[in-house]
């Protein structure tokens, strides 16, 4: 009943712009989650790659719930104990100076592209493109829509900004021939996930590196998705030793309270100075106190690591699957960020596994993604490599 009547008034009165599953869910723990009827499922979205710690963590509530009873905001004309303090956590983790706290994904590429066209007209008053890789996605504000790798999300809402130019994902030549005197940076996620969960290759990367050696070229990595545990290092740059001038933020970075973050060198940093940049509620208590609780609980668990492994025994079975399910083609990921290429659409195999109580998501029209929290257990994972394959079997 509560379900029917939560979605008629969100068909009335939200702009329809979702594709919604049709279950209204009301209470989660670790990983699982639960509608509004009662009916329990594992939960292998984890709210887009968002609660990295599970739902309701206790460490990620109590934290929550203090700071909410001691001040909850402030805007950034005051100092915060929170906020600072995190700050230098996120300069320890990223090997990166300086960090600007905002409220999205979109707003942390933003402020990142704003950052290397600052930087970048330092050296040349013309010097303000950025290059991007087909299949990414980067936002849905003008900038950021104009950095994402798909015409589709552009559509309707030209002209875009200029100095975006694209070359193909791991194209090492398309990409050395598009970087020029004019180019400030390059924008990579070095494993795109709306693109379909595409890992860059180590050849990209070691081009991007010596590009920026050649040219002065800033890298922006987008780590938004995949950053911060998701592919079993704390950061996706770790695999390949290849450590970027700007890195962005946002999703599983306040457990699940909304939160982005950009950080960035000393030197490029200076680019921005008094005034340059600023938002009301980036950073504030709240979020960075729910942050600093999941990086701790993250690394007092060893998170990274446990990754490593409950994505491997994810990446396995989902292979054992192919090799038994001529519908999956490709399995491919790094870490707990992994997914199957499908002969064909993804939706009815969602439908079919919400069905036997496995929320999934697919992206890309035939690609479903597996985002689970990274604290899911190794039984969790096999249960749902068990819906799965039923599932599989059903269609
Ligand atoms: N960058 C990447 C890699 C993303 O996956 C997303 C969201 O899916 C974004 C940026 C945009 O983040 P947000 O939806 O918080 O604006």
């Amino acid at each position: 009943m509560q379900s029917q009547k939560t979605i008629e008034l969100e068909q009335a009165h939200i702009f329809q712009t979702y594709k919604r599953q049709p279950v209204v869910l009301v209470k989660g723990e670790g990983a699982r989650v639960w509608d509004a009827d009662g009916r329990e499922y594992l939960d292998f979205v984890s709210g887009l790659a968002v609660c990295g710690l599970g739902h309701c963590h206790p460490a990620v509530t109590r934290a929550i719930a203090h700071q909410a009873g001691q001040l909850v905001h402030t805007s950034n004309l005051y100092y915060t104990v929170p906020q600072a303090q995190l700050a230098a956590r996120l300069a320890a983790l990223t090997g990166l100076d300086r960090v600007f706290f905002c409220n999205s994904g979109a707003e942390a590429n933003e402020g990142a592209i704003k950052l290397a066209r600052k930087f970048g007209g330092l050296s040349h008053p013309d010097r303000y493109h950025i290059v991007c890789t087909h299949g990414s996605f980067h936002g849905r504000t003008l900038a950021t829509l104009a950095a994402t790798g798909q015409a589709r999300y552009r559509q309707g809402f030209g002209p875009m900004p200029p100095g975006f130019r694209h070359v193909p994902f791991n194209d090492t030549q398309e990409l050395k021939a598009a970087v020029d005197r004019q180019t400030a940076a390059i924008l990579v996620e070095p494993v795109q996930g709306e693109g379909g969960v595409n890992v860059a290759n180590s050849d990209f990367m070691a081009c991007l590196a010596a590009l920026r050696e050649e040219t002065g070229v800033l890298l922006i990595f987008d780590e938004i998705q995949c950053g911060l545990g998701r592919t079993g290092r704390w950061f996706a740059f770790e695999h390949y030793g290849v450590r970027p001038d700007i890195i962005t933020l946002a999703k599983s970075l306040a457990a699940g309270v909304p939160m982005g973050a950009f950080c960035a060198r000393e030197e490029v940093a200076r680019a921005l100075s008094l005034g340059d940049h600023g938002t009301t509620f980036g950073g504030n208590p709240l979020a960075t106190a729910a942050s600093l609780a999941m990086l701790a609980e993250m690394e007092r668990q060893g998170l990274p690591d446990q990754v490593t492994s409950t994505g491997k025994r994810l990446t396995q079975g989902l292979q054992e699957l192919a090799g038994r399910h001529s519908m999956i083609v490709e399995v491919r990921g790094l870490g707990l960020m992994v997914a199957c290429q499908l002969a064909g659409d993804g939706a009815p195999l969602v439908d079919a596994c919400r069905e036997r109580g496995l929320l999934v998501n697919c992206t890309a029209g035939n690609v479903i993604r597996f985002l689970p929290p990274l604290v899911v257990s190794p039984a969790e994972v096999d249960r749902a490599l068990g819906i799965l394959d039923l599932a599989l079997g059903a269609l």
